[in-house]
């Protein structure tokens, strides 16, 4: 394949500047945040920069003729490799589609291109009184276009939910160079056609470059109020939030860390102020609260959800630098294990996770499973942390968190055989081997697995959008790290 001769031809289509193939260029693409080695890493061959939709179709035309891989890229702080251009090719750098197009706040809408990072789209909003509830650690990096592409987890999924809840439609450019308008513009509900804006949720550009998107937008809540509480357990933790719900409360962001989670925060604490906090030896689990609205109604369900608590063997955690110090991880992403301040902690021991959606009734066996793998192959434990990303639900989307130096390509092997055994077990145990970061080029082997016969039905709906493979390709469908189950 002539690579400049390519590059030739998107230059003369959506200009010259937009297109370039010098290693100086090319080395920021070879890698996301997944672990990896450094020989694992792969350069792009053109990274191509575009502003507009139409500059997109016109890349993807030539690239389609070509049948070179197109890789779409946001701001490559994804965990599963799904930017990585393993198969090289053509990637496209969205972060110059980042114009917020229409602030609809009669309608609570908000049209945007998507490679706007979410922390400016909620900075656009902002001047609105208004905001986009989807809340993910990495907003000030990540894109709208990778949030709906990855089906991203957020601090307020607990009342809002995910990216599902706010798509209403989107522009996609498929594999052939085309565009088109999927969703139902500005009505929130619909029963009429096919859903296929959702299809997207989670495709990690496998099935087009998401170029335009409408999200359901809401005015900014008055006020909210932090707690956090302690259990014995992770399952005593769970029912709690449970009961919680059921009150009728509406409850803004619900987290429940492991034992070693609340460690890092103890220990946090005793660094800084020299002595113990409050927490007893039986504490097995920390429940992180937030309730947002009008100040009489959060008060209210502060105190309410105290009662709650403490009648579900809960106790309040009366060091307030430890709730604060969790709402700053969230928005800074300042947390003990990483003492360095992100992203330099990240370059020396990186944040690796298996990220699994177990069913409610099983968490206490998955963590079990945890420090079992953990142990077999001989990671360090991170902790884990249980987030819940369905609007009123107890929805356990969790974090299995393991330090990993990707400088070691032993301990890198380690990591994916830890992944591989936890992803299975999630499976067994009728769960679900992703809820955050996709399956990316770690997890595609196990897709089978997952999805049975239905995988083929997932195969020939991308041939639909993308004939000739070349969107993302070696992604959710095959993967060199852990063979097919
Ligand atoms: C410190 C840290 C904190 C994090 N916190 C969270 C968190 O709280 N919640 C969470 O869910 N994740 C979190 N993540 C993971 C990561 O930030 C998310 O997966 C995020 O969506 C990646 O966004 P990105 O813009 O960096 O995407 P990239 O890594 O660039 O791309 C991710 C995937 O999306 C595809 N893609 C990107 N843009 C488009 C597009 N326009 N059209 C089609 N496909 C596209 C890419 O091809 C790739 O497959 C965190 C990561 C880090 C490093």
């Amino acid at each position: 394949m002539n690579i400049e001769e390519i590059a030739t031809k998107i230059r003369e289509s959506i200009g010259k500047r937009k297109v370039q193939t010098a290693k100086f260029h090319l080395m920021t693409y070879s890698r996301d945040w997944s672990p990896r080695e450094a020989t694992d890493t792969q350069l792009p061959d053109i990274v191509v920069r575009p502003t507009s939709t139409e500059e997109v179709s016109k890349t993807l035309k030539i690239a389609n003729e070509y049948k070179i891989p197109v890789v779409a890229i946001g701001g490559l702080t994804g965990m599963g490799g799904g930017a990585v251009p393993i198969n090289k090719g053509i990637v496209i750098d969205t972060k110059g589609l980042n114009k917020v197009l229409e602030v609809d706040t009669k309608n609570f809408t908000v049209t945007t291109q998507t490679g706007v990072t979410i922390l400016n789209l909620n900075n656009e909003l902002e001047k609105y009184d208004f905001w986009c509830p989807h809340d993910p650690e990495s907003k000030p990096s990540s894109t709208v276009g990778a949030a709906i592409s990855c089906d991203n987890d957020g601090t307020f999924g607990i009342k809002y939910g995910k990216m599902v809840d706010f798509l209403l439609n989107a522009v996609i450019v498929t594999g052939t160079g085309e565009i088109v308008r999927v969703g139902h513009r500005k009505a929130y509900c619909t029963s009429s056609g096919y859903k296929l804006h959702w299809l997207l949720i989670g495709a990690e550009g496998t099935l087009g470059i998401v170029t335009e998107a409408t999200l359901a937008i809401l005015p900014k809540p008055e006020t909210r109020a932090i707690e956090a509480f302690i259990f014995p357990s992770i399952s005593d933790a769970a029912e709690a939030l449970m009961r919680l719900l059921h009150s009728g409360l509406s409850v803004e962001s619900a987290h429940i860390n492991c034992k070693n989670r609340l460690g890092f925060y103890t220990h946090a604490y005793r660094t800084k102020h020299g002595k113990d906090p409050d927490i007893p030896e039986w504490a097995g689990a920390l429940l992180f609260v937030s309730f947002n609205g009008d100040s009489e109604v959060v008060n209210f369900s502060n105190e309410y959800s105290k009662k709650i608590m403490k009648l579900h063997g809960g106790e309040i955690v009366k060091e307030r630098e430890i709730v604060d110090g969790w709402w700053r991880s969230k928005h800074t992403l300042e947390f003990e294990p990483f003492l360095q301040k992100w992203p330099d902690s990240q370059r020396i021991k990186k944040f690796g996770s298996a990220d699994l959606g177990i069913p409610i009734g099983r968490l206490e066996e998955a963590y079990e499973k945890y420090l079992e793998f953990t142990k077999k192959h001989q990671i360090e434990i991170l902790g884990a942390c249980v987030y819940n990303e369905r609007p009123n639900k107890v929805s356990p989307s969790i974090s299995f968190a393991v330090f990993v130096d990707d400088s070691n390509p032993d301990e890198v092997k380690r990591f994916y055989n830890y992944v591989r055994d936890m992803s299975k077990m999630a499976i067994d145990k009728e769960g679900t081997m992703s809820t955050y970061i996709g399956d990316g080029d770690r997890l595609g082997g196990f897709n089978r697995y997952e999805h049975g016969i239905s995988l083929d039905y997932m195969w020939e709906l991308k041939k639909v959008f993308d004939p000739n493979n070349i969107l993302n390709p070696g992604k959710k469908f095959k993967s060199k790290w852990i063979k097919e189950y």
